[in-house]
């Protein structure tokens, strides 16, 4: 097993294995206060093992926020998850910003990215809607989804979309 520099002033990484052994580093990215730790950590704190359409997968998540660790991470990860808060229009700019640092670290790979809109519940304080989360998911080429880690909200399904987008690259790559 593979194990993760865990330097307590950076954001990020989760990993998680398949049943074939293999273990996936699934890298959350985005603005400090998004919700990256409250996301990671929800459940059993740092540590999942969950299951994707009948076989298992285990995340273990890092919560890195410095910035020169989250460059790093851009050449590392198999998935990454770029998180805003739907409730700070400053974070959701921030996350395009992160697309292109990850398309210019990563140029020809084709690896998962999912756009999260963490906070939904907070309906009052919304800066960003659905919509141009959605919009800017399909500039970004990637999935979205909006989650509350606070109502535990979407993450469930956050975590298994990241898992099976893996699995489908890593079966199209063996075909
Ligand atoms: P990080 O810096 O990206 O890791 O963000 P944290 O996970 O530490 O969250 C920052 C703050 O936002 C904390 O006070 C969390 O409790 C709060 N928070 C995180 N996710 C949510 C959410 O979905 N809804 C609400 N209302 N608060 C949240």
């Amino acid at each position: 097993r593979e194990s993760w520099a865990s330097d307590s002033s950076d954001s990020v990484i989760s990993s998680g294995s398949d049943s074939d052994g293999r273990l996936y580093k699934v890298i959350l990215l985005g603005e400090h206060g998004v919700g990256k730790t409250s996301l990671a950590g929800e459940g059993n704190t740092y540590d999942r093992s969950i299951v994707v359409d009948g076989e298992e997968a285990s995340l273990v998540v890092f919560d890195i926020w410095d910035q020169w660790l989250q460059n790093h991470c851009m050449k590392m990860g198999d998935a990454y998850i770029i998180v805003y808060s739907v409730t700070d229009k400053v974070s959701f700019e921030k996350a395009s910003e992160l697309r292109i640092q990850l398309r210019r670290a990563r140029q020809t790979e084709d690896i998962p990215i999912i756009l999260v809109g963490n906070k939904s519940d907070l309906v009052r304080s919304r800066e960003v809607s659905v919509d141009e989360g959605r919009a800017c998911a399909v500039v970004f080429d990637c999935k979205f989804i909006e989650t509350s880690a606070a109502l535990h909200h979407n993450v469930k399904d956050l975590f298994e979309g990241i898992v099976r987008q893996i699995r489908l690259r890593k079966d199209s790559k063996e075909d």
